[in-house]
């Protein structure tokens, strides 16, 4: 994601947009944002305690309700109440040839 793959999608969203609701084809659109989309193998996300970080993260695209939610779930387990986490010690299985940087994601990407 950077400002120039960001408009371009923008403008892919306007066209389907105007193209599935024609009377919000010159509805004007106040800002147009990108970044990166981090996904699991199985697109569940995790959450826990690793190494002194308390994390939740593989939000996998649905992140806003999540994120909310786990970010609840994980102020109890910080406060004691880890039996509150439903990720807690889930395995992170990961995709088969890949570890490190994921350079097959331009291809998916094409695909
Ligand atoms: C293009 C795109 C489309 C998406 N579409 C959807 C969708 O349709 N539905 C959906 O459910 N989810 C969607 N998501 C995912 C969702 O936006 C995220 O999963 C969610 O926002 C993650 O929340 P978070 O609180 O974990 O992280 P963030 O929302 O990223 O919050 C992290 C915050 O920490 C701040 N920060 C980072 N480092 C530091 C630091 N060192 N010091 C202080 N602050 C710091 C950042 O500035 C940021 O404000 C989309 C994501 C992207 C990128």
């Amino acid at each position: 994601s950077d400002q120039r793959s960001d408009a371009k999608s923008g403008q892919i969203l306007r066209a389907s947009l105007a193209a599935i609701f024609p009377q919000l084809a010159t509805v004007e659109i106040d800002y147009c944002w990108g970044g990166l989309v981090d996904m699991t193998k199985d697109r569940f996300p995790r959450a826990g305690y690793h190494d002194g970080v308390w994390y939740a993260m593989g939000y996998s695209g649905h992140g806003a309700q999540l994120s909310t939610h786990l970010g609840m779930i994980l102020a109890d387990a910080m406060l004691g109440r880890e039996d509150r986490n439903p990720m807690k010690g889930l395995e992170w299985p990961s995709i088969p040839g890949y570890s490190g940087k994921p350079w097959f994601l331009p291809m998916v990407g094409l695909y």
